[in-house]
């Protein structure tokens, strides 16, 4: 039998064939995965069992061919919370833990503590769970169109305690969907925002995921265009909408916010420094229409 260390060795320098940055994280966490301890080093001449061995092998060699490490591990951490993932659904990126910190401080400041809240495109739930948690009394809806995500969506609801979320299947694209949500103190989004340059450039790990949570129309900015338009008879007066955008798409959006009757925009930087989310205000007065 292989011991613990040999089988590093051998795993960790297949992945830094590829990428030697991160070869001894993402062997790690291989290891950790498959043996369930903490630190699987700590006795590296433990030896590895042959059924063990041959699976943490064929991990490593798929993600040495590019294959995401979040799938190959079948979950990964967002905001301490722990998500499935797997192809069909994004993975939580941290930039998007911006966000969330957008949406809580606009709640404090406001003192919004019980507000309505709607994630459209919610894919994995990642912003819906942590607004959740941090706002136990907010009521929350998570909008997705993918079968696929949403069976995710329903699973990291309900494991991180989260079962109350209200979760719509729904094309947010669609004025019957927005007419179903009105009188929201937040909208909340992650579309997809990369442009066709983008998609044709995508790194391997990314190509995984799917293209509808990624791909954004010609210019990226299909969904704010649409989505602003749409949901914005679903605000409240003095409600907000809050953003994340890819970078160098902060003009555009401020002003498409601003073209349809939102004020004050805000923008957050990410942990590397882009401009990655934005939040307005809502100044119309949403009436219910006049039958
Ligand atoms: N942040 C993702 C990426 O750069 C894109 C996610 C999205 O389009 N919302 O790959």
């Amino acid at each position: 039998m292989v011991s613990r260390g040999e089988l590093f060795t051998e795993c960790r320098s297949l992945i830094a064939a590829r990428d030697e940055d991160t070869a001894d994280f993402d062997t790690t966490c291989i290891f950790q995965d498959l043996l369930g301890d903490k630190n699987p080093m700590f006795l590296p001449k433990e030896p590895v069992p042959d059924d063990k061995a041959a699976e943490i092998r064929s991990l490593a060699k798929r993600r040495s061919e590019g294959y995401p490490l979040q799938y190959l591990l079948g979950q990964w951490e967002f905001w301490g919370c722990n998500f499935k993932v797997g192809e069909g659904v994004l993975i939580p990126r941290p930039d998007t833990e911006t966000l969330v910190e957008q949406v809580l401080d606009i709640c404090r400041r406001e003192k919004l503590k019980a507000p309505k809240i709607a994630d459209l495109c919610s894919g994995s739930g990642c912003i819906a769970v942590a607004l959740k948690k941090e706002l136990p009394d907010a009521e929350v809806y998570a909008v997705e169109l993918s079968d696929k995500a949403l069976g995710y969506l329903k699973q990291n609801t309900a494991a991180n305690g989260c079962g109350d979320i209200h979760i719509i299947k729904g094309d947010v694209l669609k004025r019957e969907t927005a007419m179903s949500l009105m009188g929201l103190d937040i909208l909340v989004s992650n579309p997809p925002y990369l442009t066709s340059q983008d998609m044709s450039e995508l790194q391997t790990e990314v190509t995984y995921e799917p293209a509808s949570a990624l791909f954004g129309g010609e210019d990226g900015l299909g969904f704010y265009r649409a989505m602003t338009e749409l949901w914005k008879m679903s605000v409240k007066e003095g409600g907000f909408i809050a953003y994340e955008f890819g970078m160098g798409q902060h003009d555009d959006v401020k002003a498409i916010l601003e073209k349809n009757s939102f004020t004050d925009v805000e923008f957050r930087k990410d942990g590397g420094g882009i401009i990655r989310t934005a939040a307005a205000r809502n100044i119309i007065v949403n009436k219910p229409a006049i039958m």
